[in-house]
C-alpha cells in the first residue's frame, strides 16, 4: 500500500496537508509539545517526504498519539498546513491497518474507545458518574472520592435529575434515544470502526499473551519511561 495515497484520500489530510517549510512554528505552539518527546514539524516533514518506509514507522509509533488535537497549530502555520489534521488522518489509518497495537499510546485506545462509546451507547453520555470510579482516576482527588461514593444526594442538592425520567442534567435516556444513537454509529462507521479496534486489540492481546481483562487493565495503567519531555 502507499501510505501516502492512502492519507491524501481522507479530507482532513487534503485541508491539512500543503508545503511545510520546516518553520517549527507549530511546534513552539503546540502544548502537547511541552509535555511529551513530540514535535509536530517532524511529523510534517516525514509525511512530506512521501518515503513509504518512514511514514509506516509514523503510523505504528507513539508520536501520532500524543496529539491533543486543540488544533492551536492550524491557525498559526504560515502555509496554512493542520498537523493536527494530518496526525487525525494518520490515526485514522494507523487504526484501520492495525497498527495501532505496535505502540504503548496506540494500544491505550482500547480501553479509551470501550469506555467511552461504552458510556455513549449504554447510558447517552461520553462520561458518567456511574461508571467513573476512583479506582481507576485517582487523578481526581480524595474530595471527588467522596463525592462520587455520594453521587445521589451531591448532584441532587446541585440540582441534576440524577437517573431520573424527565429533563436536566444526568437525566435518564430514554430508549429510544440509545437506539437512535446505535443506528448512527451503525451508519457512519461507528460500530465498525470499534469491532476494528476489537479485532486488532483481541489479537495483540493474545501476542502479549493476556486475557482481555489483563490487556484492558495493563493498557489502561501501563505508562513507560521515556513519553515525556522531563524523562519520565
Ligand atoms: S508551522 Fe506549518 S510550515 Fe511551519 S513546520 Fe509547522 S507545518 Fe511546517
Ligand atoms: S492539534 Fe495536536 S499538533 Fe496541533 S497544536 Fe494541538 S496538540 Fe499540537
Amino acid at each position: 500500500m502507499n501510505y501516502f495515497e492512502e492519507l491524501n484520500k481522507d479530507y482532513r489530510f487534503k485541508e491539512g496537508f500543503h508545503t511545510c517549510i520546516n518553520c517549527g512554528t507549530c511546534t513552539a505552539v503546540c502544548p502537547a509539545a511541552e509535555f511529551y518527546r513530540y514535535d509536530p514539524r517532524k511529523i510534517v516533514s516525514i509525511v512530506q517526504t512521501r518515503d513509504n518506509d518512514a511514514i509506516e514507522a509514523l503510523l505504528k509509533s507513539e508520536t501520532i498519539w500524543y496529539c491533543g488535537e486543540c488544533m492551536s497549530c492550524v491557525t498559526r502555520c504560515p502555509r496554512k498546513n493542520g498537523p493536527g489534521l494530518v496526525v487525525m488522518a494518520l490515526r485514522d489509518l494507523s487504526i484501520r491497518l492495525g497498527f495501532f497495537t505496535e505502540s504503548e499510546k496506540g494500544r491505550q485506545i482500547y480501553p479509551l474507545t470501550k469506555a467511552l462509546n461504552g458510556n455513549v451507547l449504554n447510558l447517552g453520555y461520553c462520561v458518567h458518574p456511574e461508571t467513573f470510579t476512583y479506582r481507576d482516576h485517582p487523578e481526581s482527588g480524595p474530595v471527588f472520592e467522596w463525592a462520587l461514593a455520594h453521587k445521589k444526594d451531591v448532584y441532587e442538592r446541585l440540582g441534576a435529575n440524577f437517573g431520573k425520567e424527565g429533563p436536566g442534567a444526568l437525566r435518564k435516556i430514554p430508549q429510544e434515544d440509545l437506539d437512535e444513537l446505535k443506528a448512527i454509529y451503525d451508519v457512519t462507521g461507528g460500530t465498525e470502526r470499534l469491532q476494528l479496534v476489537e479485532h486488532y486489540s483481541k489479537l495483540k492481546a493474545e501476542q502479549m499473551g493476556m486475557t482481555m481483562e489483563e490487556y484492558t487493565e495493563y493498557t489502561f495503567t501501563h505508562c513507560s519511561p521515556g513519553h515525556f519531555n522531563d524523562g519520565q
